[in-house]
């Protein structure tokens, strides 16, 4: 049976956040303009982050504008903070995805106050959105949401506290995010359980790291809770600047090659995918590619979810 499932890339966001090399303005749009001619609906394309701290973004502006005329193409923001929401949003974002952590400990390190600080500035940026740009979308991901490597252990209890929260101030989404690769199958279905029955009808998304080789099992894990948005960057590029350890996303083409191997339809055309992952390699050649099927190349026996 064919089903649709969605992968969000992030690496020009999640990916690029790590790289020191600051990516030139046409070569990200020309990723994000490929990717998308790929079969791919929604890129997070950019970070509202202050230019001093990540120089990576100083163009998320004009990256943004570039990206919102993509033919159909849904391109996410990052903010971290109430004045990087509403920046995105002044800069046309169609779709801000705010980051806040349920680890108090990572949300101090990262943004430098409480999450419940953080989960104020939320409501705050879904109060000027709904006044100022009521045709947009404002996400949320709850990142160290398996487990933090600065705190360690972070309730479940806490992370459906958090949820709820988030939900009854109306989130577009909910992304639970396992930003430094902690989290196990088992674990993945025991909470994405647990917060769906928090939130009633928001929809839910995941997303994983690769750090300890968790990554797909953990997709394949939220799949069986009816989960059908996975984050993923090309080549695996990606990581936590403020999560020490903490290494690249889940490869999107492995990804997308599992998924359509088991015959969940994604829109994605693989072949175009492992072009653009050639070229890729070539934007950054200081960057370590990670991810299985750049390296082995698609099976014979592959073929596409129908
Ligand atoms: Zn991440």
């Amino acid at each position: 049976m064919s089903e649709p499932v969605t992968v969000r890339e992030v690496g020009p966001r999640d990916g690029l956040q790590l790289v020191g090399t600051v990516m030139p303005t046409q070569t990200k749009l020309n990723w994000i303009t490929r990717q998308a001619a790929a079969g791919f609906k929604e890129i997070e394309v950019t970070s509202f982050v202050p230019p001093k701290l990540m120089p990576q973004f100083a163009d998320a502006a004009e990256v943004t504008m570039s990206a919102n005329a993509v033919p159909g193409l849904t391109a996410s923001t990052l903010a971290l903070n109430l004045k990087g929401g509403i920046r995105a949003l002044q800069a046309g974002a169609q779709v801000v995805n705010f980051v806040l952590s349920a680890s108090e400990a990572h949300n101090q390190s990262n943004v430098r106050c409480s999450t419940e600080a953080s989960i104020r500035a939320f409501r705050g940026l879904l109060d000027w959105q709904w006044q100022n740009a009521p045709q947009t979308r404002v996400t949320v991901a709850i990142a160290t949401s398996f487990g933090c490597s600065l705190q360690g252990d972070v309730p479940e209890a806490q992370v459906c506290a958090i949820a709820a929260q988030l939900a009854e101030a109306k989130a577009a989404e909910i992304t639970l995010a396992d930003t430094v690769g902690y989290a196990n199958p088992h674990q993945v279905k025991r909470l994405f359980r647990a917060v769906a029955a928090e939130v009633g009808e928001v929809p839910l998304a995941a997303h994983f790291h690769d750090t300890r080789g968790m990554g797909l099992a953990n997709v394949l894990a939220a799949l069986d809770c009816g989960i059908t948005k996975f984050d993923a960057a090309l080549a695996g590029l990606g990581g936590c600047p403020f999560a020490p350890g903490a290494t690249g996303n889940i490869a999107t083409e492995d990804t997308v090659y599992m998924l359509e191997n088991m015959g969940l339809r994604t829109g994605v055309d693989l072949d175009a995918l492992l072009r653009l992952r050639e070229d890729f390699a070539g934007w950054l050649p200081d960057e370590p590619l990670q991810g299985r099927l750049g390296t082995a190349g698609i099976a014979r026996t592959f073929a596409p979810a129908a």
